[in-house]
C-alpha cells in the first residue's frame, strides 16, 4: 500500500469507507463515537448508520482541528450525560493536516477507545511522531486503527468515485473486506453449517459461501481502479505542486493580514493541502462572505465554505439538542477556501489574490 499500512481495503466512496471501519469495530446500537462537528456530513454519518450515537466534538478555531482538548472536553461531556459508552474518535485531518496524533492515541488508549481517522483530506499528507519525530505518511496504520481515505473527483487522487480503509490489523482487514462484500465469508475454517458447508469426506463444498452478518455491496469497480491506480503514480507531483502553491498564496496573502489570515499550522504535520482556507474577518472588512463569494465568482473565481458545522444540521440538532461549540462556530464563519488544484498556474494565485483584495477594498 502507497502509504506504508499492511492492508489497504478498496471500496466505492469514502463515506462507505467510513461506515465500514465503523462496522468493522464492531459498534453496537446506543455506543457512541466522538466526532469534531466540522468536517464534511459523511464523518459523523458513517458511524451513525453503524448505530452509533455521535458525540461531537468542537474544534481549535484557528485550524479546524480537534485536539486532545477538545477530545478531553467531549468525552467529559459524553460521561456527565446518559448514553451508551463511548466506544470510538473519528479524528478529521481537516484540509490535510493533523492534530497531535500522539496526544489523541494516549487520550484514546487511557480510555481503550479505537481511533479511526477520517483521512480523506490527508492522501500524501506527513506527521511526527513519538520524541524522534519520526516522519510518517499519514494512514500508514500505525495511527490510530484505521484511516479511511476519498477518491472522489475533488480530493487529492481522483478514481471517479472511490474509497479506502487502511490498517495494520488483520482481524479489522477481514471485516471490512466482508462488509465491502454482503458479510460474504469463504473461510473454511469459520463455516458453521457443516452439513452443508463440507461434503462426506470433509472436504470443503466449492461453491459454499456463509453470511454471519449482513453487509452491503461497497466493492469498487475495476475501471475505477484502473484509473485510482494511474492517478496514484502521479500522487508525489500533485502533493508537491500543492505544496508550492500554498506556498505561493501564504507568501502573496501577507499583505492582506490580518483580515485575512492562512489557517493555522500545525509543525507536527506535513499536509497535502486538500484545501487551501483563509480565516477572513469579512466584518472588520466591511463586507458579509456571501457578497465575497459573488464578487469573486463574478471575476470567475470560484471559492467555498469548508464546513458547515455538523451539529448543527437539522437532524442531528432534533436528535441530541441544541449544543455550543464555539471554536467550531469561529471557524466556520471566518472561513473561505480558495481555489487549488495542481494544474493552477503560479499567475493563477496572483489572479486570486489580486481579485481577493479588490473584492475586499
Ligand atoms: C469527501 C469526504 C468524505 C466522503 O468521501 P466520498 O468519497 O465523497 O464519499 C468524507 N469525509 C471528508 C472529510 C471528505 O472530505
Amino acid at each position: 500500500m502507497r502509504v506504508g499500512a499492511e492492508f489497504a481495503v478498496t471500496c466505492s466512496n469514502g463515506t462507505a469507507a467510513l461506515h465500514m471501519a465503523a462496522l468493522a469495530l464492531g459498534l453496537k446500537a446506543g455506543d457512541r463515537v466522538v466526532v469534531p462537528s466540522l468536517t464534511f456530513l459523511a464523518t459523523a454519518n458513517g458511524p451513525h448508520h453503524a448505530g452509533a450515537e455521535i458525540v461531537f466534538a468542537d474544534v481549535n478555531p484557528d485550524t479546524g482541528l480537534m485536539g486532545p482538548d477538545e477530545l478531553s472536553e467531549a468525552l467529559d461531556r459524553a460521561d456527565s450525560g446518559d448514553g451508551g459508552p463511548v466506544r470510538a474518535a473519528f479524528p478529521v485531518h481537516l484540509n490535510g493536516q493533523c492534530g497531535d496524533l500522539d496526544a489523541i492515541e494516549q487520550l484514546c488508549a487511557d480510555r481503550e477507545i479505537a481511533v479511526v481517522y477520517d483521512a480523506a483530506h490527508a492522501l500524501g499528507s506527513h506527521y511526527r511522531a513519538g520524541k524522534a519525530n519520526e516522519r510518517r505518511a499519514i494512514g500508514d496504520g500505525r495511527n490510530g486503527a484505521m484511516s479511511t481515505f476519498s477518491f472522489h473527483p475533488v480530493k487529492t487522487i481522483a478514481m471517479g468515485e472511490g474509497g479506502a480503509v487502511t490498517t495494520n490489523d488483520s482481524a479489522l482487514a477481514d471485516q471490512l473486506r466482508k462488509s465491502r462484500n454482503h458479510g460474504m465469508s469463504r473461510d473454511t475454517d469459520q463455516f458453521e453449517n457443516a452439513i452443508f458447508a463440507f461434503d462426506p469426506n470433509g472436504a470443503p463444498n466449492p461453491w459454499y459461501y456463509e453470511m454471519k452478518e449482513p453487509g452491503f455491496n461497497y466493492r469498487v469497480s475495476d475501471i475505477n481502479c484502473a484509473l485510482g491506480l494511474s492517478q496514484l503514480k502521479k500522487l508525489d507531483r500533485f502533493v508537491t505542486r500543492r505544496r508550492d502553491l500554498a506556498a505561493k498564496y501564504d507568501e502573496l496573502l501577507q499583505p492582506l493580514a490580518p483580515i485575512v489570515l492562512p489557517v493555522s499550522r500545525n509543525a507536527a504535520c506535513d499536509s497535502a493541502w486538500h484545501l487551501y482556507v483563509v480565516m477572513l474577518d469579512f466584518a472588520a472588512a466591511g463586507t458579509d462572505r456571501a457578497s465575497v463569494m459573488r464578487d469573486l465568482k463574478d471575476r470567475g473565481i470560484g471559492t467555498m465554505v469548508h464546513y458547515l458545522p455538523v451539529h448543527q444540521q437539522p437532524y442531528y440538532r432534533s436528535r441530541y439538542g441544541a449544543l455550543e461549540l464555539p471554536g467550531a462556530q469561529g471557524y466556520y464563519q471566518r472561513a473561505l477556501s480558495l481555489p487549488l488544484y495542481p494544474a493552477m498556474k503560479d499567475s493563477d494565485v496572483n489572479r486570486v489574490v489580486e481579485a481577493l483584495s479588490d473584492v475586499l477594498g
